[in-house]
C-alpha cells in the first residue's frame, strides 16, 4: 500500500472492517511470553524465552495500542505469557487507559503478582480483570502450573476484590483426570465472591510434551452436564462479542461461561485481533495469517500513520476461520504463552 508523503495528510478509515464484513474492535496484546508458571497445557517444563531485542518494547506497545484505537478498537486486552511480570506494566496501562475512544482496558493474570499490583492497576485504569484459577487443591494447583503457589494466587484475588475493579472473572482449564472433577467447587468459590467463571477447553497451541491433548479433552457440555447435577443454569444472551456462551447461575450473582472451540465454531462472530509479544500481529488464533508490525515499528520509530497503513492492510488477510483437531499432530506451533490466550 502506497504511504503518503509528510505533505499529503494521510486519511485511515474510522474502523477496522476485514473482508468478511467482520469488525475488529478487540485486540488482544501479549505484554511478554515470560511466566512465573509452566501450566501444563501452555507451556513445556523448559522454555527458551524470546531475547530482549526481539520484544517489543513498552513505548512501542504504547504506540501499537494508539493506533488500533485510531482506527476504533474499543477494548484491549493486555495478557501473555504473565503480563504482571513484565516490568513496569503499570506504566503501560496508564498509557493506554488513557487513549480517547478506548471504552476498556482489561488484563489476563495467573494472579501471582496480584497482591502487589492490584492496586497500582486499578488506579491506572485498568477495568476489570481474568484470573486464571484450575484448581483450589494446593498440590493439584502446583502440579498443573508446575511451580505456582495457590495461597499466593488467592491473597491475589482478595487483593484484587478489594482494589476496586468493575468486575472480576476468573477462568479455569479443564482437563480430564486432573481437574474435571472440580467445576462445582470452582463455582461455588466465584459465586461466593460473586466473580463470574469461564470453562476453557484445552486448545492445541504449541508442543507441551506433558500429556496428550486428546486424551485430556473434557468437552465443554461434559461440563455443564456436571454441574447441573449441582446447580441450576438458565441459558442467557448475554456475550462479550467473544466465543463464550453463558449460563445464569440460579441463586447466585453470577454467570459461568463456556469456551469451546471444538465443539462450537464461533469465527462469523470473530471481533478480534492479537499482537505477540515480537509484535506479530495474528489475525486469528488457529492460523499463522500475521503482519509484522516490529519491522514498521523499527524502520519508522514513533511514525503511527505508517503503522495503521499496516494494520489497515492486514484487514485484507484475516482469515474466515480456523479448524482446530485433536487428532492430529499441532499445526500451530507457537505456545499460548507468545500467541496471547
Ligand atoms: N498468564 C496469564 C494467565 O494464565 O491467565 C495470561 C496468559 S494465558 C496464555 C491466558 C489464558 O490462556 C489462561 O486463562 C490460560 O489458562 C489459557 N490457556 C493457556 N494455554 C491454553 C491452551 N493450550 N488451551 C486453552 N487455554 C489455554
Ligand atoms: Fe503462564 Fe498463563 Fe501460560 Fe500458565 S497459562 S504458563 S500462567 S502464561
Amino acid at each position: 500500500m502506497p504511504h503518503e508523503t509528510d505533505s499529503t495528510p494521510a486519511s485511515f478509515p474510522e474502523r477496522l472492517i476485514d473482508r468478511f464484513d467482520r469488525h475488529v474492535s478487540y485486540v488482544r496484546i501479549s505484554v511478554t511470553d515470560r511466566c512465573d508458571f509452566r501450566c501444563v497445557y501452555c507451556m513445556a517444563e523448559e522454555m527458551t524465552f524470546l531475547p530482549r531485542s526481539q520484544v517489543l518494547s513498552l513505548e512501542e506497545l504504547a504506540l501499537v495500542a494508539r493506533a488500533f484505537v485510531e482506527l476504533g478498537v474499543t477494548k484491549i486486552r493486555l495478557t501473555g505469557g504473565e503480563p504482571l511480570v513484565r516490568k513496569n506494566v503499570v506504566w503501560l496501562c496508564e498509557q493506554i487507559a488513557r487513549l480517547p475512544g478506548l471504552r476498556e482496558l482489561v488484563l489476563t493474570t495467573n494472579g501471582s503478582q496480584l497482591e502487589r499490583l492490584a492496586a497500582p492497576l486499578a488506579a491506572a485504569g485498568v477495568r476489570r480483570i481474568n484470573i486464571s484459577l484450575d484448581s483450589l487443591d494446593a498440590e493439584r494447583f502446583r502440579r498443573i502450573t508446575r511451580t505456582g503457589d495457590i495461597d499466593k494466587v488467592l491473597r491475589g484475588i482478595e487483593a484484587a476484590r478489594r482494589a476496586g475493579f468493575e468486575r472480576l472473572k476468573l477462568n479455569a482449564v479443564i482437563l480430564k483426570n486432573r481437574n474435571h472433577d472440580e467445576v462445582h467447587k470452582l463455582v461455588a468459590y466465584a459465586a461466593e465472591r460473586e466473580m463470574d467463571l469461564s470453562f476453557i477447553e484445552e486448545m492445541p497451541l504449541g508442543v507441551i510434551g506433558d500429556h496428550d491433548r486428546a486424551e485430556a479433552y473434557y468437552p465443554s457440555d461434559q461440563i455443564k452436564a456436571d454441574l447441573e447435577r449441582h446447580y441450576t443454569l438458565i441459558p442467557t444472551t448475554e456475550t462479550t462479542g467473544g466465543p463464550s456462551k453463558y449460563f445464569r447461575v440460579a441463586g447466585t450473582a453470577i454467570k459461568v461461561g463456556f469456551i469451546s472451540p471444538h465443539s462450537h465454531n464461533f469465527c462469523h462472530l470473530c471481533n478480534r485481533v492479537r499482537v505477540t509479544t515480537e509484535g506479530r500481529l495474528l489475525l486469528c488464533l488457529g492460523q499463522e495469517h500475521s503482519a509484522d508490525l516490529r519491522q514498521v515499528l523499527r524502520d519508522h520509530p514513533n511514525d503511527i500513520d505508517r503503522l495503521k497503513h499496516a494494520l489497515v492492510a492486514a484487514m485484507a488477510i484475516k482469515p474466515k476461520g480456523h479448524d482446530f483437531r485433536l487428532d492430529q499432530a499441532p499445526i500451530i506451533l507457537r505456545h499460548m504463552s507468545v500467541t496471547g490466550g
